[in-house]
């Protein structure tokens, strides 16, 4: 068996932040095994796997966050970026380590299961924790895209956050005065939202999330948008009308999502555009 240097941790966090990602935190592939569901564990994945690297990055520029104009996030989702991070990652490990390091496919398994939870990794490496509206917050970075490397090397893992970003101070404040906080009041499942939730003893609890409701807002133009437009598209017995559906800004934006990428793959955005601790400490003038 090959052996770790000892600054092993530290070379392959170097590489990581000098590919491009701004966290990068290692969990321990064993600690997946009483939170993960079977099927869904490093180990389901690689054969001897012991640890779980996980990078975070690429997020929306504080810039992106203010842009008057809603599409601007809503169109240039940069979400892929950071897997190229996470390929640097499984390259170095392997050529460098001489273990073997598995590069978890960010799109799904089956239906709406990740192969491993990047929410849970990201955790579990320390890079931050659970926020009311859903994502994993980091205290230093906000919001932030997560790749994930499984690998046979048996680095040191890091420990979960002891204080989460989430409620941020302005929030409990808001909850002292109006009994809701701003990721709650932008999308309150009691009216149409996703969102449901409350603030104890100063710590976030959430109870309710509709997964369902919100993914139809979140992945508006990418592949389910594409497959129920088409259906449509194909029922339609009017030439016209079936034009309409082809050739209109909803059917072009979906296409622009699903073969360039880049584009429109993420939607909606508001609970995160709200949420003070999203955006990253530094003030901006
Ligand atoms: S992403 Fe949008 S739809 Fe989903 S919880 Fe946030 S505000 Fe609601
Ligand atoms: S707005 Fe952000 S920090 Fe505040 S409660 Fe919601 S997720 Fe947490």
């Amino acid at each position: 068996m090959a052996t770790l240097p000892p600054d092993a941790k530290a070379r392959l966090k170097e590489t990581a932040l000098r590919a491009g990602a701004v966290a990068c935190g290692v969990a321990s592939a064993a600690a997946f095994e009483p939170l993960a569901p079977a099927g869904h564990r490093p180990g389901d994945l690689l054969p001897g796997a012991r640890s779980v690297v996980v990078v975070g990055g690429a997020q929306p520029r504080a810039g992106d966050w203010i842009a008057r104009s809603p599409w601007v996030l809503e169109s240039m989702s940069t979400t892929e970026r950071i897997q190229s991070v996470g390929r640097r990652v499984a390259q170095f490990i392997e050529a460098d380590f001489g273990y073997y390091a598995l590069f978890v496919p960010p799109g799904t398994e089956s239906g709406m299961n990740p192969f491993v939870s990047f929410m849970l990794a990201a955790e579990l490496a320390g890079l931050g924790s659970r926020s009311l509206a859903g994502p994993i917050l980091s205290r230093e970075h906000g919001m932030l895209y997560w790749s994930v490397v499984v690998t046979t090397a048996p680095l040191e893992a890091d420990s979960p956050e002891a204080e989460p970003a989430c409620p941020a101070p302005p929030c409990r404040e808001m909850w002292e005065r109006e009994g809701t906080t701003p990721c709650l009041k932008v999308c309150p499942a009691s009216a149409g939202g996703c969102l449901d939730g409350r603030l104890e003893n100063g710590r976030a609890v959430r109870t309710s999330y509709d997964r369902d409701r919100c993914q139809t807002r979140v992945h508006t133009h990418w592949i389910g948008g594409f497959q129920k437009a088409l259906e449509q598209a194909l029922d339609e017995p009017d030439r016209e009308r079936r034009k309409m559906i082809l050739y209109g800004d909803f059917f072009t934006r979906t296409l622009w999502a699903v073969t360039y990428s880049s584009t429109n793959i993420a939607q909606c955005f508001e609970c995160m555009r709200v949420c003070p601790a999203a955006h990253g400490l530094r003030p901006l003038e």
